[in-house]
C-alpha cells in the first residue's frame, strides 16, 4: 500500500485548494444555508456552481483529456475528492452519472457514446439518473419486468421504475429493461425457483445465489438473460416522473413511469442482451467509489459530534468515550482501505466483488457514528430541533440519511452474500 503522494499531485492539491477557498462562497459552508432554500433552488446552485468548476478546469479529473477530462492519475482523483470534503463543497448535481455511468462507458462504450455523454455530463447539461429498481426487483434485480421492443431503429420502452435519485431533475436515464422475455413463473416453478423473489440482487449477488441455493437453475432459466441497459431521454412525452416524499419532507427520489417511451437502439449500452454483465460493471464502480472523500467527511462529522458532546457537557460520560475512541479507529481503518483500494487502482487491478467490502465499510461505520450520535442526544436524535439552545439540525437530518446508506446500491445483507461467496469462495 502506498500511503504517498506525488509532488505534481501535491501541486495539483494546492492549485484545487486554491480554487475553492476563492469560489465557494462563505455562507455555503455553513450547512444551514442549504435547508434555507427548496430543493429545486438548491439543485439549480449546485448545478451551475459544478459547470464553473468544470470551465475552471477540476472537472473529470482522471479521464482522457479527448472526452473533456483533466488527463490526471488516480491519487489526483483522490485528492480532488479529499479536498472537496474539507472544503464543504456542495454535493455533485450529477453524481450518478459521474460516479457511476461514467466509468461505465469509459470501460465498455462505443467511441461515438463516449463523446456523446462524457462531455454533456462534465458541464451539466444532461443530468443523469439511474433506473434499476422496480416495486417488484429490489435486491431480485434480475426479477424486472420493464420492457423493451424494437421497433424499426427503435426500442418501445413500457414499465415502471422506483427510488430513482434526482427523478425530478433528471434529463436522462441509464436504465436496464427486458428486451427479450424473461421466463414466466410456470417455467420458474418448473425449475424449482419461486416465483416470488428470493433471491438477492442489486449486486450481482443472483449470481453468487441464494434462491434455492441453485444460482445455476436460476440462471439456465435465463433470468440474466434478454436485459438490456438502454439510455431513455426522460424528456419526452412517453416517460412521467412523479415524486416520493421523505420522512425529512424531502424528495430526493421519484418514480418514473414508460408508456410507449421511445430510445434509438443506438442507445443501448455494452450490446444488446448484456445488460447484466453492464450493470454488475457498474454497480462495482457505485460501491467502490473511492472512501477517501468519505473518510474525510465522516471524520468531519465525527469531529463535530464530539464537538457537541463537550458543549452539552457529556464528555465525561465513559460509556459515550469508548463509544468514541471505537469510532475513531473504524474510521481510520476505513481510511487505510480507501488508501489500499488506491493503490490497486492505480496498479491497473480490477476490483469487481472486492468492490462489495468497499461498500460495507463505508456505509456501516458512516451508519454507527451516527448511532454514537443518537447515544449521545437520546431522543432529541429523532427530531431536528435545537437541545439545550444547542442547533444540531444538520447533523440530526445526517443520522437520517445513514439509514439509508446500507440500502442502496445494494443492501449490507446483499453485499455479505457477495463477499462470502464471490471474495472469500466460502459454501453456499
Ligand atoms: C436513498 C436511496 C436512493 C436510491 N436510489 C436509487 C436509484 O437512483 N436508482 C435505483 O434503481 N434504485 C435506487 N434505490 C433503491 C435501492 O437500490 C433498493 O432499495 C435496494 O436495492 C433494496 O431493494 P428493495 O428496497 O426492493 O428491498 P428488498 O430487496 O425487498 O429487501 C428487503 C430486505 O431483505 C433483505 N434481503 C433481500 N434479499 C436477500 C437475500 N437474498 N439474503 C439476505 N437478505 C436479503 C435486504 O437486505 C433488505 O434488508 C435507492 C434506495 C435508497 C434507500
Amino acid at each position: 500500500m502506498d500511503l504517498t503522494f506525488t509532488p505534481q499531485e501535491e501541486k495539483f492539491r494546492s492549485e484545487l485548494r486554491g480554487w475553492l477557498d476563492a469560489n465557494i462562497p462563505a455562507a455555503w459552508r455553513d450547512p444551514s444555508f442549504w435547508r434555507s432554500v427548496s430543493d429545486d433552488e438548491g439543485f439549480e446552485l449546485r448545478r451551475d456552481w459544478e459547470r464553473r468548476k468544470h470551465d475552471a478546469g477540476f472537472a473529470g479529473i482522471a479521464w482522457p483529456t479527448e472526452y473533456g477530462g483533466r488527463g490526471g492519475t488516480p491519487g489526483m482523483k483522490a485528492i480532488y475528492d479529499e479536498e472537496m470534503a474539507l472544503a464543504h463543497a456542495p454535493q455533485s448535481a450529477n453524481a450518478l452519472g459521474l460516479t457511476f455511468l461514467a466509468p461505465t462507458v469509459m470501460a465498455i462504450g462505443t467511441d461515438q457514446q463516449k463523446r456523446d455523454i462524457i462531455g454533456p455530463m462534465l458541464r451539466n447539461e444532461v443530468i443523469w439518473c439511474q433506473g434499476f429498481s422496480e416495486p417488484g426487483a429490489g435486491s431480485d434485480l434480475a426479477a424486472l419486468r420493464t420492457s423493451g421492443v424494437l421497433d424499426g431503429d427503435e426500442y418501445v420502452v413500457n414499465g415502471q421504475k422506483i427510488w430513482t435519485t434526482n427523478a425530478m431533475h433528471g434529463d436522462k436515464l441509464f436504465t436496464l429493461v427486458r428486451t427479450e422475455p424473461g421466463p414466466g413463473p410456470g417455467r420458474q416453478a418448473e425449475g424449482g425457483i419461486s416465483p416470488v423473489g428470493t433471491n438477492n440482487d442489486q449486486s450481482g449477488a443472483l449470481e453468487a445465489g441464494t434462491a434455492r441455493r441453485d444460482p445455476e437453475a436460476r440462471r439456465s432459466h435465463g433470468m440474466h438473460r434478454g436485459i438490456s441497459m438502454l439510455l431513455v431521454d426522460m424528456r419526452q412525452p412517453g416517460v412521467e416522473t412523479r415524486p416520493l416524499r421523505q420522512l425529512s419532507g424531502a424528495s430526493e427520489f421519484g418514480e418514473v413511469f414508460f408508456t410507449d417511451a421511445r430510445v434509438k437502439a443506438s442507445e443501448c449500452l455494452g450490446g444488446v442482451g448484456n445488460g447484466w454483465k453492464t450493470a454488475m460493471l457498474l454497480l462495482s464502480f457505485e460501491r467502490g467509489a473511492s472512501g477517501i472523500s468519505q473518510y474525510a467527511t465522516y471524520r468531519r462529522g465525527y469531529d463535530e459530534i464530539v464537538a457537541a458532546a463537550r458543549r452539552l457537557g457529556r464528555d465525561t460520560d465513559p460509556t459515550l468515550r469508548r463509544e468514541l475512541a471505537s469510532r475513531l479507529v473504524e474510521l481510520e481503518c476505513l481510511r487505510y482501505h480507501a488508501m489500499h483500494v488506491l493503490t490497486q487502482v492505480e496498479q491497473g487491478r480490477d476490483l469487481g466483488s472486492e468492490s462489495s467490502i468497499t461498500k460495507l465499510q463505508w456505509s456501516e461505520t458512516y451508519q454507527k457514528l451516527f448511532e454514537t450520535f443518537d447515544h449521545l442526544l437520546g431522543l432529541d436524535g429523532v427530531v431536528t430541533s435545537p437541545v439545550d439552545g444547542l442547533d444540531l439540525a444538520s447533523l440530526q437530518f445526517e443520522a437520517f440519511w445513514t439509514r439509508s446508506v446500507t440500502i442502496w446500491g445494494g443492501s449490507s445483507q446483499v453485499q455479505r452474500n457477495i463477499v462470502a461467496e464471490r471474495v472469500l469462495g466460502l459454501p453456499r
